[in-house]
């Protein structure tokens, strides 16, 4: 497998200084006192040598976790030490330099584990740093540093991770059979790592995902869907899909992407690989936005296509309604995924509903009706709907792909103009139910609604103006048509 071409060199001499701030002196002279070595060790190291952002602190002792996390807050005057018993770690929270962050450190016993086949829930034991360093999931996550009097802040790499940091490599420490098999998590963690780096995943590690990725379905929908929307949230997410795609996880929980696959040919037509295409878009919005329901959008926007693709006589593939098909099969996969079915699952089920109305407004002749509707139903979503449209010209022909962008440019025009004239984009009606049953002094009812509907149809229509003065008049004739009489008093609008 091809390895990462940007030359980077881990700097390993900074880890001295790092081994002399405050927390890791005092972890020193408790580790020395209490007779056990210290190190810290994960994520908190790979990110350090990567110069990401620290995030926390994982600490393991090779003996008991939870005392020596103790002794250290106490030492240190830290606050409150929580403590998971079940899972035999414990934790406090560090504020740090004025005007810093907090920082949360956690304290575990090294460990061996050893896996029954149903499930994630190892048996534990404790072990020494190399048996703990042996059950973390990729050589760039079991990188410790030595908290010890004797060499402190020295590295402690037994599998060569560092080297893996600089060629952009993701491998298991031992078999990856073994490790995947244990716990599949890893095989989206692996991913994950893989997207948001930008790294490889190593041949051995990435063929022994292919063998176990049935294995996945023990674990939970939630810890799948923290990697997903991991990798949805990285730089470059269509890395993680192809991935996903290509190792034959992706299948085991999101069949309907899958589907998404391949390109059918008729009497020498084609169409578009929706998956490839899908991806694609997924990539132009990341490249806007960060916002992972507005990145999920993407990912649904065509997920309907299989199910409506039709070969039509004269016209070629069409795939029509696909765009509310795909928005009624938004909330059953978030249901199954476990993801938000409230505020974020309706804006998701929105967009995909509304992804092709932009378009529909390209044309030279098209009315401000047509254009205050749109505003009308995307609300305050329309920027990100604007997002979404304009990311899905995927076109590979220059010329199209020109033109396509010059229309999507019409289109904001024309919203931005309409939206200043009209003001439809937070629609609140000019005359409320309330003014109606005073007027007519009825009941709760449901010509309200009717009336109410009468009213904001003309406006979108661009009939009357959006304003009361307008409106009030039409109020009052929609009723007679329903045999309502104003009351007296009530002819003129004002009494809002
Ligand atoms: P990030 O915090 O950026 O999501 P991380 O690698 O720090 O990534 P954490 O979940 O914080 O991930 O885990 C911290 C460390 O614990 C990892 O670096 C790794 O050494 C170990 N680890 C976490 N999950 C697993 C797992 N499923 N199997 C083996 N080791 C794991
Ligand atoms: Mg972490």
């Amino acid at each position: 497998m091809a390895e990462r071409t940007t030359a980077f060199t881990v700097d390993t001499t900074r880890l001295q200084g790092v081994a002399e701030q405050p927390l890791f002196l005092a972890a020193s002279r408790v580790a020395e006192r209490m007779g056990v070595r210290a190190f810290a060790i994960g994520g908190y190291v790979r990110d350090l040598l990567l110069g990401r952002p620290c995030k926390d602190i994982d600490i393991v002792c090779e003996g008991d976790g939870i005392a020596y996390a103790e002794a250290v807050a106490k030492e240190l005057n830290a606050g409150r030490v929580h403590v998971f018993k079940n899972f035999g770690t414990a934790m406090f929270t560090l504020r740090q330099a004025q005007g810093s962050d907090e920082l949360q450190v956690e304290f575990v016993g090294a460990r061996k584990e050893s896996y029954q086949r149903n499930s994630r829930k190892p048996e534990v034991a404790p072990g020494t740093l190399r048996d703990d360093q042996e059950r973390r999931d990729f050589t760039i996550n079991a990188l410790a540093i030595s908290l010890n009097e004797a060499d402190r802040g020295a590295l402690v790499d037994p599998f060569n991770g560092v080297h893996d940091l600089e060629r952009g490599i993701i491998r298991t420490p031992l078999d990856p059979d073994i490790t995947f098999s244990d716990d599949p998590l890893r095989m989206m963690r692996a991913i994950r790592f893989a997207t948001q780096l930008g790294y490889f995943i190593d041949a051995p590690t990435f063929e022994a995902i292919q063998r176990n990725a049935e294995r996945l379905d023990i674990i939970s929908a939630e810890r799948i869907h923290t990697e997903l929307n991991k990798i949805i949230g990285a730089p470059v997410p269509s890395i993680g899909f192809k991935l996903l795609l290509n190792c034959g996880l992706l299948v085991r929980f999101f069949p309907e992407m899958v589907e998404l696959l391949g390109a059918e040919e008729k009497f020498g037509i084609g169409h578009k690989d929706n998956f490839y295409h899908t991806i694609q878009v997924l990539d132009n919005v990341a490249m806007q936005s960060d916002d992972l329901w507005l990145r999920w959008a993407a990912v649904l926007h065509d997920i309907a296509k299989p199910r409506t693709k039709r070969f039509e006589q004269g016209r070629g593939w069409t795939f029509h309604g696909h765009e509310d098909k795909g928005a009624r099969m938004v909330p059953g996969i978030f249901r199954r995924m476990k993801l938000p079915l409230d505020e974020q699952m309706r804006f998701v089920k929105k967009l995909v509903a509304l992804h092709l109305r932009p378009i529909a407004l390209t044309k030279e002749e098209v009315t401000d009706s047509a254009v205050r509707r749109l505003l009308f139903d995307a609300g305050d979503d329309i920027d990100a709907l604007m997002i979404l449209c304009k990311a899905d010209i995927t076109s590979k022909n220059e010329a199209r792909k020109k033109r396509y962008l010059a229309n999507y440019e019409l289109v904001l025009e024309k919203l931005k103009e309409v939206e200043e004239k009209d003001r439809v984009r937070n629609f609140q009606p000019p005359i409320t139910g309330e003014d109606i049953m005073a007027a007519f002094n009825i009941p709760p009812c449901k010509a309200i609604g009717d009336i109410k509907t009468v009213i904001k149809d003309a406006i979108l229509d661009g009939r009357i103006h959006n304003d009361r003065t307008a409106a009030w008049p039409l109020m009052v004739e929609e009723g007679k048509k329903l045999g309502l009489q104003v009351v007296a008093g009530m002819e003129e609008p004002g009494h809002g």
